[in-house]
């Protein structure tokens, strides 16, 4: 599959539509007058994260800023490490995953929490804003180690650190995180869970997919904080980002919905394709095994590499313009976008119009 995409695969300026030519003065201007932001959202990684693979597979997306929502393995205190050494900007909220066993903060030596903690530093924006003034928005994060539902995850953690007791104390501090966001900045908002409310079918963005019937397992909390922001501030609210939920669904029910355009002007975003990361090599390798049966697979050297997964969102002029499920090859050096699949437009660009 991947290798026929990689065939027809369309350039990226196409794609982007964001590489006017360069001799066309008018489009140059109408180009650099568009104040444009390209993020990338890394889904629940799950162990799929190799440094120099992403590094080389976002120099080609070229976003300018890099959001994670978190599970980033069970405590795997060297892969968040790896994380925090990506140079992009980028904020990251930890998951359920990040505080696997660890229930308390240790006493006398670090626990793997308190080592990812600071890792991560300020770029962990869970209960906190981290301000981009140069792209004009901030991100606020959620709820850390969340697992959804109606229950806070790792209750003593979140009481030892932070202070939160129950959801609604856990709703006033991401509330608390947005206020003081700088008037003429978007708020985008990172969580490791989605919010309540946003329907309670087994597919649906936040829907319980274990459980004949489904259910709503979102955070109450954040839906709260973010219905309170709406209602008391004047902070535009354009996006929502995060993960948990993955987008294949158990049992083989099929694929989760993985975008909900909000009534309230909130676009609902999760991120967690999981598995991130494909390895080009071992589908060559099966491939090889189903055809020629019991002979030894001959590997292919430059179908060698990964296709990795990463949601990308522009941000043209303050309005969101376009969300898409991105999956880029990298083999050897050689990056290569494989596939898009829209999730949300808001049509060609008067730019494109243009060319
Ligand atoms: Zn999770």
């Amino acid at each position: 599959m991947f290798m026929s995409a990689l065939l027809h695969a369309p350039t990226l300026c196409c794609l982007f539509g964001s590489c006017p030519s360069p001799s066309s003065s008018k489009l140059k201007n109408r180009f650099l007058m568009a104040s444009s932001v390209r993020i990338a959202v890394v889904g629940d990684v799950h162990d799929d994260w190799n440094l120099e693979e992403d590094t080389k597979a976002l120099q080609l997306l070229r976003p300018d800023l890099v959001l994670f929502t978190g599970d980033f393995g069970n405590e795997n205190v060297e892969l968040v490490r790896s994380i925090a050494d990506l140079k992009f900007a980028k904020a990251i909220i930890l998951g359920n995953h990040d505080a696997w066993s660890t229930q308390q903060f240790a006493q006398r030596r670090k626990d793997r929490v308190q080592l990812q903690l600071e890792c991560l530093g300020e770029e962990h924006v869970g209960y906190r804003r981290l301000d981009f003034p140069m792209l004009k928005l901030s991100i606020v994060g959620g709820r850390p180690f969340s697992c959804g539902g109606e229950q806070l995850f790792r209750k003593r953690l979140l009481a030892e650190r932070y202070g939160v007791h129950d959801m609604n104390g856990s709703a006033k501090r991401i509330y608390e995180a947005a206020i003081g966001t700088p008037e003429d900045h978007l708020v985008i908002l990172l969580a490791h869970n989605g919010p309540t409310g946003l329907g309670s079918n087994l597919n649906d963005i936040c829907g319980k997919d274990w459980v004949f019937g489904g259910g709503d397992h979102g955070d109450p909390d954040l839906a709260n904080a973010i219905s309170h922001l709406k209602e008391t501030t004047k902070f535009s609210i354009p996006l929502v980002v995060f993960g948990h939920m993955h987008k294949e669904l158990a049992h083989g029910n099929g694929l989760r919905k993985m975008i909900v355009l909000g009534t309230d002007n909130t676009i609902y975003l999760n991120g967690a394709i999981v598995p991130r990361v494909k390895s080009l090599g071992d589908e060559q390798k099966t491939n090889n095994r189903s055809f020629m049966n019991n002979e030894i697979p001959v590997t292919i050297p430059e179908a060698e590499g990964t296709v990795r997964a990463f949601t990308l969102v522009e941000i043209v002029d303050g309005k969101l313009e376009k969300i898409a499920e991105t999956w880029i090859s990298v083999i050897g050096d050689k990056t290569t976008l494989e596939e898009e699949n829209i999730l949300f437009t808001t049509g060609p660009r008067e730019i494109d119009a243009g060319i």
